[in-house]
């Protein structure tokens, strides 16, 4: 499925804080207990291809490479076996984050939304098909910037795995088909300037690039 395709089936956009332990650690977060789950809007959507365009003036804004994934079905209150059924589509999200406002909505308890559905807050690769209901267990994700490695990360390291993310959600939210699921950064999260040039590898396949520009 094209990036155009997607951004036109996605309804709603489910996130998932501190999924990687040594994330949580280097933001000085412990690690939850159970998983922490957020929003985007889908008014932030963008292909992750060509340039991107963050505004200047709204102070850091940070990569967090995520494994995102698209259900092909509705579920609410569902077991592992209905949630395992339901993983259509694997793709990589950048979940933007505006760091200097999300550190003063976190300082004041507030809701973290200001700081994750700026304008293209949420970049989004192609998606394709999962290969077969194994392969969920063994994704890999991958940024460069500029030529350099910056995160890596695999289902294997984190703290829910994916089935486990979306069965909890399910347990508290109904779930449509077309709804994503980013489920979290490993570790090495940082500010994006003018000018970085990001590829993104999904199991060392670079399905998407584009130009950060900030002006
Ligand atoms: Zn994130």
């Amino acid at each position: 499925m094209s990036s155009s395709d997607i951004l036109k089936t996605i309804g709603s956009i489910y996130c998932v804080g501190r999924n990687y332990a040594d994330h949580a650690k280097e933001l000085n977060n412990p690690v939850p207990k159970e998983p922490i789950i957020f929003t985007k809007s889908t008014a932030c959507i963008v292909p992750f291809e060509g340039k991107i365009f963050i505004p200047d003036n709204l102070g850091r804004c940070d990569y967090e490479t995520e494994i995102a994934v698209q259900l092909g079905n509705d579920l609410y209150q569902a077991n592992q076996d209905r949630v395992l059924e339901a993983l259509s589509c694997v793709g990589i999200a950048l979940d933007l984050t505006l760091r200097d406002r999300q550190n003063e909505l976190r300082a004041k308890k507030y809701p973290w939304v200001l700081a994750k559905s700026f304008v293209n807050a949420c970049p989004l690769s192609k998606f394709r098909q999962l290969n077969d209901s194994k392969e969920i267990e063994q994704l890999e994700i991958k940024l460069e910037i500029n030529g350099e490695l910056r995160q890596q990360g695999s289902t294997k390291q984190m703290v829910f795995s994916i089935p486990d993310l979306i069965t909890f959600i399910s347990q508290n939210i109904p779930l449509r088909s077309g709804d994503i699921v980013l489920t979290g950064t490993p570790a090495n999260v940082g500010p994006l300037k003018n000018h970085d040039y990001l590829v993104a590898f999904l199991n060392g396949e670079a399905i998407a690039e584009a130009e950060i520009l900030r002006t």
